[in-house]
């Protein structure tokens, strides 16, 4: 069984990030980049379902500049086997990340998927729904727990209120969210191995899929600064103020 992964790099989630002052997006220099958390989740699950036997082989992919390539080294860190960055400088969509997705899981012919459920820096929760939908898999999204068999896979996603299982026949689309899994840091001795791990560089064009944007950025702000609170010296006395508040009293 092959999993491909899909990891971006995106800003520290630990750094506060900066409006550009003309309101054209966020200020990226000199800021420290990570893997996108939830990708760490993915990678994390792929390389688990390997350790137990399930999987033979994880390959991590990932879209952007020749720096995300790092990311993929940390994947391969982590456990992964193999890597494809697909180099683009443009500002790549979820749309167009989908698009490309597509077609190395066309070449890769790979059993399971496993995006993170969103970038931290886009927020968009859309490529791994639209992958699914591109590929025509089965799809479950926001999953918290995995089990693989041969032919399907159950995924238990977390929704409103609760947990739904579904079960997916191979081949199937997962998205990762929080409680999946707590992924490892990677040791000294496998960031060294992973150095000697193939990572194979493309561009979009060598998959022939458009990455056009199709989106217009209006305005990136920052919000509004939140006013000081206040001491109250009682229950009572909160409780008073939030029915003041809310115009009960
Ligand atoms: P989004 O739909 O932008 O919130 O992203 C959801 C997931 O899609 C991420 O957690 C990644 O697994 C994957 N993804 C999005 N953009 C990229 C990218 N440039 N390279 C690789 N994977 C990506």
């Amino acid at each position: 069984m092959k999993i491909v992964v899909a990891v971006k790099r995106v800003a520290d989630p630990n750094v506060k990030v900066r409006a550009l002052a003309d309101s054209s997006g966020v200020d990226l220099a000199n800021v420290k980049m990570t893997m996108n958390p939830f990708d760490e989740i993915a990678v994390e699950e792929a390389v688990r379902l390997k350790e137990a036997g399930r999987a033979d082989e994880v390959v991590v992919v990932s879209i952007g500049s020749e720096k995300s390539a790092e990311t993929l080294r940390t994947a391969l860190a982590m456990g992964a086997d193999r890597g494809i960055l697909i180099r683009t400088e443009a500002v790549v969509e979820p749309l167009a990340v989908a698009k490309l997705l597509k077609a190395v899981a066309e070449a890769e012919r790979p059993d399971i998927i496993i995006t993170g459920k969103q970038a931290i820096d886009d927020d968009a929760n859309q490529t791994g729904q639209m992958l699914s939908a591109l590929l025509g898999w089965g799809q479950g999204t926001f999953a918290s727990k995995l089990v693989v068999g041969d032919k399907a896979i159950e995924v238990t996603r977390e929704i409103d209120g609760g947990l739904q299982t579904v079960s997916l026949q191979l081949p199937a689309l997962v998205t990762a969210d929080l409680r999946l899994n707590e992924p490892r840091y990677a040791s000294l001795p496998n960031i060294m191995k992973a150095k000697k791990k193939p990572i194979d560089e493309r561009t979009p064009a060598d998959y022939g899929a458009s990455i056009e944007p199709r989106l217009i950025v209006v305005r990136v702000h920052e919000p509004a600064n939140r006013k000081a609170g206040i001491k109250v010296g009682s229950v009572g006395e909160l409780v008073e103020r939030l029915h003041r508040e809310a115009g009960v009293l």
